[in-house]
Parts: structure tokens; sequence; C-alpha cells
């Protein structure tokens, strides 16, 4: 399984992030979590045809996760692939349907399948060998947290969240854990994760994880990489990485 980081920012532009977006090869078939402003642009960078991703995962419907998600539909059909498969929290639903109002002529061409899940569903997306279950996040609006297990191994992608005990059950003894850490530790922040915040739930629950990847990150974290790793590295013996645009990570 290899895992590229296609964003790994937020609302705010930042050189060299574009907003959230993880593409994950299972095998063959490309699998796309969230799709914010800037993903579509990083698939020739990645070395991906965008025409490979007929299924997304949505973790919630901020901007930052989903603006690019149409430009991505009609990009594909322009180059003769209109079928997508869209998954996503309550809400996801008439979400898209509003944003393809806009677009008259688009919703005669594409053949968008949107289905929406509860916390504590598990599904294979259609075509691939993968099992995929989701818990409720802890953000300001519904949003979901995903464990994606493949043959070669297992991650959690945490979506949007303060630290919260259900994302950490749900990534007991995965290889990966991709968390969000918005902004560094000592500032005061609800619905997302400091390094702070995130170590002290990580020793309260005592689970065993692989390896932690950080991404989403705000302008306000730069200047603190080291002090993110250190902090959480006094309680968590496994590698800590901060994820860039275009890494990629094996599992
Ligand atoms: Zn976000
Ligand atoms: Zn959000």
């Amino acid at each position: 399984m290899e895992i590229t980081f296609l964003g790994t920012g937020v609302a705010i532009p930042q050189r060299n992030r574009v907003q959230s977006g993880v593409l994950v090869r299972l095998e063959e078939k490309p699998l796309l979590i969230d799709c914010g402003s800037g993903v579509l642009s990083r698939f020739p960078e990645a070395g991906v045809s965008h025409t490979e991703v007929d299924t997304v995962l949505l973790s919630h419907l901020h901007l930052d996760h989903v603006a690019d998600l149409l430009p991505l539909i009609k990009a594909n059909w322009l180059r003769g692939s209109t079928s997508m498969k869209v998954y996503g929290p309550e809400g996801t639903e008439e979400w898209f349907s509003k944003v393809l109002d806009a677009y008259e002529y688009l919703q005669e061409e594409v053949d968008v399948d949107v289905i929406e899940l509860s916390p504590g569903k598990e599904f294979t997306p259609d075509g691939f060998d993968c099992e995929i279950s989701c818990m409720a996040a802890a953000h300001s609006v519904p949003t979901l947290a995903y464990r994606v297990t493949g043959e070669d191994g297992e991650f959690v992608y945490s979506g949007d969240t303060e630290p919260s005990r259900e994302i950490m059950g749900l990534a007991a003894d995965a290889d990966l854990l991709i968390h969000e850490c918005s902004f560094p530790s000592g500032m005061k922040v609800t619905n997302h994760t400091t390094p702070g915040t995130l170590a002290g739930l990580l020793e309260e629950s005592g689970i065993e994880i692989g390896s932690i990847c950080l991404t989403h990150f705000y302008p306000e974290m730069q200047g603190h990489e080291k002090e993110t790793v250190n902090r959480l590295k006094r309680y968590f013996e496994g590698e800590v990485i901060l994820a860039e645009d275009l890494m990629k990570l094996e599992l």
C-alpha cells in the first residue's frame, strides 16, 4: 500500500502546502481521501492520472477538504471518465446535489453516486480489496475518521478533529495513524489538535501504533516542527513523521 500526501495544508494558503488530500494506492486502483483546493493540480506532480480516481472518501464538507471534488469530476469527464463514487458523512448528498445544481450541463454528463456513512459503518468500496471502517471525529461539523485495512497493512486517517478516545480506539494496533495537527502546543484550540493535546491522549490511551504522521498544518505550525516531534516522542516509541505535499509512505 502506497500513501501519497497530495495536500497537507488548510484553509489558509501557504507556500508548498495545498489543502487536504491523501491518495492511497491499494494494488492497482487509487483511493482518494479528501479533495481540497489544489489537490487536483498535484496529480501530475505526483505522476498519477486523475482519471484513475473513481472513488473518493470525504472526511467532512469543509471547503479545505472538498473544494476540488467537482473540478476533479469535470476533469475526469473531459478525459472520458464519467463515473464517480463519493463516500462522506451525513449531509454529503444534499451538499453535492446543491453544488452540481449550479452546473446544469454537467448533470447530464456525469454519473456520481453519493453514499452517506454513519459512524461505525464498515464497507468495501466496489473494485477495491480492502475494508474501511469509520468513526465520528470531534469537529465542528459531522466528520468521519477512517480506518483502511488492505493486504499489506492498515492506517487511520483522523480527518479534522480534537484528539478523541474514539479515534484512538479506531487506531489501536494500526501500522500508521495519520492525524491532523493544526496548531502548535500551547495554543488554545477547539475542533482541532495540537501536539500537546495529542500527546496527552496517546499517553492516556496507551494504544500500540506503528508510526504517526501529522498533517493539516496551519501557518502557525511553522518553526514548531522539532518541538512537535519531541513532544510526541515522549509518549510514543514509533516514528513521528511530519507530512509534506507529495511525500509518499509505504505500508
Ligand atoms: Zn480542514
Ligand atoms: Zn474542518
